[in-house]
């Protein structure tokens, strides 16, 4: 039995996981649930799945849950809260799916403390890569990617010689707007862009796909996940969402992981690697399925895209200013405050006053993330 805490229970991923864990029984016991405040979820999953503790993030929402949730969970809060979930001596593997970059110091402190990590939250990576990929190797901690691309990437490599990685192909759906041009994407509505043609996920993770910048977070964190550079990371865009990335060798042959929009696929493989067991669930029918689709990237209607490529090629602390303005201008447009090219323009914006600072600690990373939240939010 493994001993498992989530971070950002409450969620698409977290949710998602609980159900892999509903459906098998006996492996697993959930040590802590954490969410930011959505105690309505938290106390249907504390019924369920009995943690010892649970952390609401919001200080507020957590003293509220003392009369909705009882006496016997423990209930933490804050930036404490989440790292204890994390860091826990009874946990073995923590799942980080908090959305934002709220969940990088958490993490951070979980590799530190030698737990496996199934990583779901981008800005980890994106911001802190070059800290944390160093810092799980010399802990023995593995970091085990819960997202479609990097689960297939992961899983075309099993087994393989790093060295001999030529290239990886990174798919993407294309989202939404797939095919438009700049002129057709000035009045498209949050509805719109929140109608995602193949994946069901979190708000804004879904603003991010229609605006393809969610391809140029994983392009970053393809880059420090398996040690490639960046020109050696080519998106593709695969609009049925069946291949869910490849690699190339160097002699040419092409592996690929192929199955439905199913997340459950890569959360359960992070959790049970590197056993498989059954999920039950649609299989790809190839007989119905007739064909599959390629296209390039379009570089020039999807900004945002190419400014996430500039600022992975840039390094040091700009993918987390990147990062940071893309989170400040998803909340704004899905608050009707600006349109939906706007997303690009004020990443630009905010990408050209910044001077980059190399090597960056997890200090001036959240420091960083921080001014800009304060001065865009
Ligand atoms: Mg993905």
């Amino acid at each position: 039995m493994r001993r498992i805490s989530i971070l950002g229970s409450s969620g698409s991923i977290g949710t998602q996981t609980l159900d892999v864990i509903r459906d098998n029984p006996g492996d697993f016991k959930v040590v802590c649930l954490a969410v930011n405040g959505n105690i309505d979820i938290l106390k249907k999953q504390v019924e369920e799945f009995k943690p010892d503790f649970v952390s609401i993030f919001n200080e507020k929402k957590a003293l509220e849950a003392k009369n909705i949730l009882g006496t016997d969970v423990h209930i933490l809060t804050g930036m404490d809260g989440l790292i204890e979930c994390a860091t826990n001596e009874q946990v073995d593997i923590v799942v980080g799916a908090v959305v934002g970059m709220i969940g990088v110091r958490p993490v951070v402190e979980a590799v530190k403390a030698g737990k496996d990590i199934a990583l779901a939250n981008k800005e980890s990576l994106v911001t802190a890569g070059h800290i944390i990929m160093p810092l799980a190797e010399k802990m023995g901690v593995s970091i085990l990617p819960v997202d479609s691309e990097h689960s297939a990437i992961f899983q075309a490599l099993n087994g393989e010689d790093k060295k001999s990685l030529h290239k990886i192909w990174l798919t993407a759906s294309g989202g939404p707007f797939r095919g438009k041009k700049r002129d057709e994407l000035k009045n498209v509505s949050v509805e719109q862009a929140l109608n995602h043609p193949n994946w069901s996920m979190g708000k804004k993770i879904t603003i991010d796909s229609a605006t393809m910048v969610n391809k140029g977070l994983e392009l970053m964190e393809a880059k420090w996940l398996f040690g490639t550079d960046i020109d050696k990371i080519q998106i593709l865009i695969q609009p049925q969402s069946v291949i869910h990335s490849m690699v190339e060798f160097e002699d040419g042959a092409v592996i690929a992981e192929l199955g439905t929009p199913d997340m459950r696929l890569p959360i359960q493989y992070a959790l049970y690697y590197p056993k498989r067991i059954y999920l039950r669930g649609d299989r790809v029918d190839f007989y119905s399925l007739g064909k599959l689709d390629f296209d390039k990237p379009d570089l020039e209607t999807f900004e945002g895209l190419n400014a996430a490529i500039d600022a992975a090629h840039i390094g040091g602390s700009m993918p987390t200013v990147f990062n940071a303005a893309n989170e400040c201008a998803v909340a704004r447009f899905l608050a009707g405050k600006i349109g939906f090219l706007d997303i690009a323009d004020m990443i630009k914006n905010i990408m050209e006053k910044h001077t980059v600072i190399e090597n960056p600690d997890i200090d001036t990373i959240i420091g960083l993330g921080d001014e800009i939240f304060k001065e865009y939010m």
